[in-house]
Order: C-alpha cells, then structure tokens, then sequence
C-alpha cells in the first residue's frame, strides 16, 4: 500500500538549527520508569521508536547534578562523564534507525527531595519542595547560580559526545529549576534574578545561551516550555507571561516544545480531555516565533495531525503516548496502513509505571519495557515452530489478545465468544461515563482478526468442557474473565458484610449490564480504589440519584495517583454534588440503612440509602478450567491455561499482556508454559552505575 497524498505534509523533512529531522513525526521527552537503571532496557525501547519512523526520539528527563536527584524515580542521568556510555547506548540505537536522537537535560530544582543523594535541594527562593516531602530547598547564591550554569554547560558537552543531536534546555511541568526561576509564586529574590519578567527569564536565557555555546555547533538546542500552568495569573498563562516569555526569547532557541503544566494537566487522560486538548493554550507559540514548534494533543488521527499543521499551530506532531501505544504510528501512516495503527486509549497505565518506578507497560500495546528482557517487537513475533490449531474461549482483552498474537504467529486460530458481541469488559466498561476511547482495545483487535485468512471467529457460543474436549485444538487458553464480587470481600473485609445479600445490592457487573439502582440515595462502597467506584457514582448521578462514596482510603480512587487521575476525579465528584466520605467502612445493610465504621475513631453511624453498590474485589471465572482437570491430557490437548482475569484479575493493561505473553510460549516446552514464567533473557542492568 501506499501513503495517501493527503498525508504527504507530514512527511516533509524540518530543520531545527544545525540537524534536520526526516519528517514531522517528533517523540518529545518521556518518563518510563526505567531512566538510568536499565540503559540497555532504555535503548532498545527507544530504538524501536526510531525503526517505526519517528524522526526525533528523546530521552525523559536526565538529571545534571546530584542536587537534583530525583529517587525513588527512575529517570535519566548525566552527573558526571561516567554515565556517557549508558546514554550513548541510546543515542547509538535511534541512530541505527535514521532518526535523531534529543535529551533533555534538566536540574529539579525544589521538585525533587534529593532522596538518594541527601543533598539540600536548590531553588530561586526558600521553598519547600512541591510534592509534599517534609524537605526545604534553600534559596541559591551567586555561586550557586553560577554552579548550575555549569553542571548545565557540561551536562550539554557530555550529550554531544554520547551523541546527541538535540539538546534541551527545561522550563515545564513544574519540575525544572528554570521554571522556578520564571515563577513569581517561587521566586521572590531581589538581585537581578528575580522581580521583574525581564530579571526572572534571565537563568533560562543563560541556560540556552549557554548550551548554544558549548554545543551549537553541532547540536540543536530545543526549549521545552510551558504555555500555560491552568492557574491564572499566579502562574504562566498563554495571554500573559508565557506569552511574554515567548515574545522575549523567541528566536534564541533552535526549537519550541511546548505544552500545558503540570505533567497531570500535559497528560490528561481521555476521561478528562480528547485529541488536540492542549490548542487553546499552546497555539500561540507559533505565531511569535519563526523558530519550528513541536506541541502534543495524544495525537493518533493523521487528519487531526495534518489539520495542526496546516493551520499554522505547529510544525512537528509531537507524541508521548501514541508513540508508547504505536512505535511504528508514522510507519504506518506512511506505508498507508492507517487501520493498523493502535490508537491510544489515554488510560494512563504508562505513567503509573513511573510513579511505580518499574518498567513502562501500556494497555494497547503490551511489547512496551519488553523489548530487551523478553526480547519482544511490536511488530514483529517469531513464527510458530509447532504445528496445531489453537483454541480460546471469551474474547476479552486477554482472549482477543491471544488470539492476534498466535494467528500472527501462524497458527489457524478459532476464538469463541460466549456474547454477540467481541470485547468483554473492554465494551462494558466503555460505555461508563469518560471511557468510550477504551473502546480501542477492542477496535484494534477485533480490526486487525477479522482481515486473517487463519482465524474464525465464533460469537453467540459459551463453550462447554465437552465442546473443548472434542474441538481438536492442540493449545487452548481459557480467557473467560472474572465477576465482582457480591458478599463484600475485599481489601477491606476478609468476610462476608451482613446484609450484602439483599435485593438493593449491586456489583459493578449488574449496573453494567442494565441492572441500575432503582431508587436513591446510593451508597457507593468503594474498596477498588482505582476508576470503577468513581465512574459508577458519576453514573449514578447521571440518573438522578443522590449519590455518597465511601472509601476506607484517604481520597476517592486513591490508585489513580498513579495515572495522574486523582485530583480530576475528586474536583469532577464535588462539582457533581457526589459526597465522598474518607477513613470509612460499610460494615452491613439491611435494605434502608447503610451501617459505616469510622476508620478513625471506631465509631458505628447509619445513613439512609435506597441502593448500594458494592466494589470490592473480582473471582475468576475458571469453571471451565475445572471441569477440564484430568481429562484434558487424554483428549489431544497439548496444553491448556488460563489467561487474563480468569487467572488472576486485574487491568485491562495485564490482561492484554498476559494474552500476548501466552501466545508468544507457545512452542516452549510444556512445563515453561502458564503457569511457570518465561525467563527474562536479560535484565538490562548492563551498563549500570
Ligand atoms: P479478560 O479481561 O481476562 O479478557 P473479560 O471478562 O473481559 O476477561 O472477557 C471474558 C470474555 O469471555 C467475556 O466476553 C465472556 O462473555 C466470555 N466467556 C465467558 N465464558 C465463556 C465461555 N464458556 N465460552 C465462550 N466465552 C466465554
Ligand atoms: Fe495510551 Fe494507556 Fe498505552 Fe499510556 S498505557 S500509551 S495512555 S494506551
């Protein structure tokens, strides 16, 4: 096939001071939780970006100096000529590709505790460091200053010699020093750094003028900058002083990376904002500048891309998560695939992994942090060595998984489907409010399934032991999902809650089924404490009722710290008039009053309530499993296990993960498949410090 002439633009190659990018398609900075412990791990993934036709790959956020440390977080680092080597192995690797490779050096500044390192963190004025550390930054001296432009200078020396080609100066997200300077909430010096716009710009003016000097030559030299931090006038906004900002320093770097700060409002999942939410605030940039200007928008519509650029918003298409969920997006585009590309669904598992410092995982696309220690390809899965058919039985993420990844292999497929319809608790928990882009897991797989000669899918068929006995397959995979629990077992309660039994209880599985509360109000007992309390109580809502949280956490979906989702969803609750009540248990019902415990002071109190929606925890759905202990061996089968929830229930990003990881052990020997683990071939530590 062949790239629509539609799409032409995004293939016209861009100069960016000294180096000239391929294309259009820019994989700005991004966190993966492995930074500078896996440097191997971390070029493989990389490299990969740059095989499926990014024209710029960029590292994450690379520490300068020990001052700005920023442990338990893995991110990269560049503290001194040691760490050369591990960052080259990355810069080798984009190049091997054709792309050019970017790193964007940075000093944390009173964002960072300096956990590792036990330094005192540094910032233009005495501050305590914004995530709640009970750590103070000390206001910087002269020498301090001058310091800081050194470390910068030599840190940009050390990225040309490990062999990059775009080197950046920081001033976003509220994690750069650079950008503590510009802030007048932090910066109340009164030398000639801070005051005035002009006296607060100066650092990051030194700090660009600094890296042109020492690497202009062969290096660009990028800002990446803020547009606007979503708090008014205490911090930069897109008619104020970012604007200014711009206006002041508009044709001093070679390029502009902007976006929205913080990292929670730059990565705003689909639940809170769609394709190209960042316009309104970034669109300006281009207008001050002659300079090319990357922004981001979780881009992964080629028209939407080609609309940016010809109206004159910018002029690369930058990319954080499409390019996690699709290495090879501008390949695919180029080569006229567009059905192929895995769109991202904006859930945000990607970030959990940095907040989790482990390596990067994604929901649609489940090679990612895989590509060195399993050795897996996004693209590429060895063909099968075994002959066989393969059968799996519910078409889940994990089943629909499974499936893709064994006919990809070769091997004739058949998936059957209990339902009329392909998606399992993909589509059920789509149409929840905000979650209709989760839709794509399914979309993708069910696209890519429906075009392969060796694959029949069966929907309308809930198999039975006997059906699978007598089916012939050689592999079967037993993908049938799990059920939320109705008795109120949970984190919380290792027993049964009295009362749980009653008609007026719910589980998340009756309300996605159609089975809604009937009267209000309703009490939402939310022991999960990821999305699934606080969409259904939005849901609730929806319909009428009054409806009240309880959680035994601190906050509503506590987890989705993780995701950057935890302050949008409690704001979204308050606005919808939905109570949240903290340090709390539902401790019984009795069909009119809810009974709570206060997880603070032990005290019992009752509320009144028509409904009660109980999500506490999941079973496997494995009876099919146990019907077919001891009779599976005689009957042909090679081996059986079970994937997804129905082994172990959990996210959508595991499930996917665990049908693609069953397809790909396959031809291993018997006693390697599920449940015994395929070996890590490496771990990437290779390289480490
Ligand atoms: P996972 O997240 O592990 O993929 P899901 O719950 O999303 O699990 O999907 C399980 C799918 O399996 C559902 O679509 C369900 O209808 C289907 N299923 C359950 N039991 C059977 C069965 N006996 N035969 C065929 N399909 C089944
Ligand atoms: Fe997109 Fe979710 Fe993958 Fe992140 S984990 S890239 S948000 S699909």
């Amino acid at each position: 096939m062949t790239r629509d002439p539609r799409y032409d633009i995004l293939f016209e190659p861009v100069q960016i001071g000294p180096v000239t990018a391929r294309n259009r398609f820019y994989q700005v900075p991004h966190c993966t939780g492995i930074g500078w412990t896996q440097p191997e791990t971390l070029a493989r993934l990389r490299g990969i970006k740059a095989e499926g036709g990014w024209a710029v790959v960029a590292t994450e956020e690379t520490e300068i100096h020990p001052t700005g440390d920023c442990e338990p977080f893995h991110e990269g680092r560049l503290w001194d000529d040691r760490d050369v080597p591990a960052m080259a192995l990355m810069a080798d690797a984009v190049h091997e590709h054709g792309a050019l490779a970017a790193i964007e050096i940075m000093h944390h500044g009173a964002s960072a505790a300096n956990w590792g390192t036990r330094l005192a963190p540094l910032a233009p004025s005495h501050r305590p460091i914004i995530y709640y550390s009970p750590v103070q930054a000390r206001a910087m001296d002269k020498q301090d200053i001058r310091d800081l432009r050194g470390w910068h200078r030599e840190a940009a020396v050390r990225s040309k010699k490990a062999g990059f080609d775009i080197v950046y100066v920081y001033a976003t997200h509220d994690l750069s020093i650079a950008q503590h300077f510009l802030s007048r909430r932090k910066n109340d010096r009164i030398d000639e750094y801070g005051g005035s716009l002009e006296n607060r710009v100066r650092l990051l003016r030194e700090l660009i003028e600094d890296t042109k000097d020492a690497v202009g030559d062969k290096c660009a030299v990028a800002l990446r900058f803020c547009g606007d931090e979503l708090i008014g006038d205490d911090g930069l906004t897109y008619d104020g002083e970012a604007r200014d900002v711009v206006e002041m320093l508009a044709e001093l770097p070679d390029l502009w990376d902007v976006n929205i700060s913080t990292w929670p409002n730059d990565s705003q999942t689909s639940r809170f904002a769609k394709e190209g939410f960042q316009e309104e605030y970034t669109s300006f940039v281009k207008k001050l500048t002659t300079k090319p200007v990357v922004g981001v928008g979780r881009f992964t519509s080629p028209d939407t891309m080609v609309s940016q650029i010809r109206r004159g918003l910018m002029d690369f298409i930058g990319a954080a998560r499409p390019s996690i969920a699709d290495p090879f997006l501008p390949k695919k585009i180029e080569e006229g695939r567009i059905d192929d590309i895995r769109e991202c669904i904006g859930c945000n598992m990607c970030v959990s992994s940095d907040y989790t410092s482990t390596n990067l995982r994604c929901t649609q696309n489940p090679t990612m942090g895989e590509e060195w220690r399993r050795g897996w390809h996004p693209e590429i899965i060895p063909p099968k060595r075994s002959e066989g058919t393969v059968l799996v039985v519910g078409a889940g993420p994990a089943g629909l998984e499974a499936a893709l990844a064994a006919a990809r292999r070769g091997f004739d497929v058949h998936l059957a489907e209990a339902g009329s319809e392909l998606g399992g608790r993909v589509i059920r928990e789509s149409r929840l409010p905000g979650l209709s882009e989760w839709a794509r897991v399914r979309d993708w797989r069910v696209g890519q399934l429906e075009r392969m000669a060796n694959v029949s899918i069966y929907r309308d068929s809930a198999l039975e032991a006997e059906h699978i006995l007598e089916f012939g397959a050689r592999h079967v995979a037993i993908a049938t999902g799990s059920t939320w629990r109705r008795d109120g077992v949970g984190r919380d309660s290792g027993f049964a809650i009295p009362g749980f039994d009653g008609p007026s209880v719910y589980t998340p599985d009756d309300v996605m089924t159609g089975r809604d509360p009937e009267a209000g109000p309703v009490i939402i007992w939310d022991d999960d404490h990821y999305y699934m309390g606080g969409v259904l109580a939005e849901l609730c809502r929806y319909a009428g009722h009054e409806v009240v949280l309880v959680t035994p956490a601190a906050m509503v979906s506590a987890w989705t710290v993780n995701t950057l989702e935890a302050l949008p969803i409690a704001k979204r609750l308050a606005r919808m008039g939905i109570e949240v009540v903290p340090y709390t248990s539902v401790v019984g019902f009795d069909g009119a009053q809810v009974r709570l415990r206060s997880g603070l002071t032990g005290e019992e109190t009752s509320r009144s309530a028509g409904a009660l929606v109980t999500v506490t925890a999941r079973l496997p759905l494995d009876d099919l499993h146990e019907q077919l202990r001891d009779r599976w061996e005689g009957a042909g089968i090679a081996s059986i296990a079970r994937i997804g929830d129905c082994w172990a229930p959990s996210t959508i990003q595991q499930a996917v993960y665990s049908g693609h990881k069953w397809a790909r052990g396959l031809d291993e020997e018997p006693e390697l498949l599920i449940p015994r683990e395929l070996p890590f071939i490496e771990s990437g530590r290779v390289q480490q410090r």
